[in-house]
């Protein structure tokens, strides 16, 4: 036998996850993974490596807790919100159970049961990118988690919280509601961080990936009450974080960390509204969806002809054509003012 042959069955049909990065381009103008496009800067304040760190830095839980409004009880910190889908799945889900998605969403919820062996059921988001609450019901039997993306991640807009608090009361005492807030600091009030107390069963993601811009550090949490959190720290690696990773994170949590983010959101919403109304001038944009995050989708006529447009001058979008009801759909991140323009330069120019 081969090594693959030798590796799990599950493994051997995997389709990796297709991060931005793995895709690869030579670009000059990276608008396809949804990061900040400047990084902030920050000094290493601890430099002690040689002793292990702590398994949940405390500067770091207190310091998310204060940010997040819940207490340090609430907070579990991972290799980033990835790591956190993935904990939910090996804590909660036997072999035989299931977890349950609505596409178009992201795609680790898949590639995570995937690599665990676990199976998935997808109910799709109706054509207003809502959830289809009467056939999630009908399809809960064996779901172990339901994962849903507020705001979801590719299509921007946020699910009704009245629909987020009817699967919260459905699945009570059944399965795990896993809401993934990635980009809710864009729209901070659509948080369900505030119904921790009433859904023992409610898992909430964030990171510090999207608007703390700090993608390459790879740390993220899930808040959740504390019963849930324990059943996670059993199954965490024992040292999640490396102490520069923690020291640079507890540096971002702090009151003016807190207060750059949130300026550089405000920046991102203006310039997400400037490019939505560029984007919907262009002839050839069909349509361009409204977003609560850092990031548009848009339609084209050729959306793959477009995409490919840009890939060749340098301009590297996210094509979403095969994604559950968006042929044609490019997704692109907010950029600088200069990216911004090049785009829609590069755009104006392709017809
Ligand atoms: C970016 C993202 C995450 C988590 O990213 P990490 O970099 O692993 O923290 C989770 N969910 C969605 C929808 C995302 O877009």
């Amino acid at each position: 036998m081969t090594i693959s042959q030798l590796s799990r069955k599950n493994i051997q049909a995997l389709t990796p996850y297709q991060s931005a990065r793995r895709l690869g381009g030579s670009g000059d103008v990276w608008l396809n993974a949804n990061e900040y496009a400047v990084s902030p800067n920050f000094d290493l304040t601890d430099r002690t490596f040689n002793r292990y760190p702590e398994p949940q830095p405390l500067a770091v839980i207190e310091g998310y807790a204060r940010y997040a409004g819940v207490t340090p009880e609430n907070v579990l910190v991972s290799r980033g919100g990835d790591e956190s889908i993935e904990l939910l799945i090996r804590a909660f889900c036997e072999p035989s159970d299931q977890i349950l998605y609505c596409p178009p969403t992201y795609g680790m919820y898949a590639v995570s049961a995937d690599t665990c062996g676990i199976n998935t059921k997808t109910v799709p988001l109706t054509t207003d990118f809502q959830l289809n609450l009467p056939e999630i019901k009908r399809n809960l039997d064996g779901v172990k988690i339901v994962f849903v993306c507020s705001p979801n991640n590719p299509t921007g807009n946020l699910i009704k919280r009245a629909d987020l608090l009817e699967l919260l009361q459905i699945t009570a005492g059944k399965a795990i509601v896993v809401v993934d807030e990635a980009y809710i600091e864009f729209c901070p009030k659509a948080t369900l961080a505030n119904e921790l107390p009433n859904y023992p069963h409610l898992a909430i993601i964030r990171t510090l990936s999207k608007a703390f811009a700090l993608a390459g550090l790879r740390c993220g949490f899930t808040l959740a009450n504390a019963e849930l959190i324990g059943v996670l720290q059993k199954v965490i690696a024992p040292y999640p974080l490396p102490v520069p990773v923690s020291d640079i994170a507890a540096q971002a949590l702090s009151p003016q960390g807190i207060e750059q983010m949130r300026e550089r959101v405000a920046e991102v919403i203006t310039l997400r509204t400037d490019l939505q109304k560029n984007l919907e001038n262009l002839p050839l944009v069909e349509k361009v969806f409204d977003s609560e995050a850092n990031y548009l989708l848009f339609k084209c006529q050729d959306g793959q002809k477009v995409f490919k447009a840009l890939w060749d001058q340098g301009i590297i979008l996210r094509d979403q054509h095969k994604a559950l009801g968006l042929q044609n759909c490019i997704r692109i991140t907010i950029g600088t003012v200069e990216e911004n323009l090049k785009v829609v330069k590069a755009l104006s120019a392709t017809y």
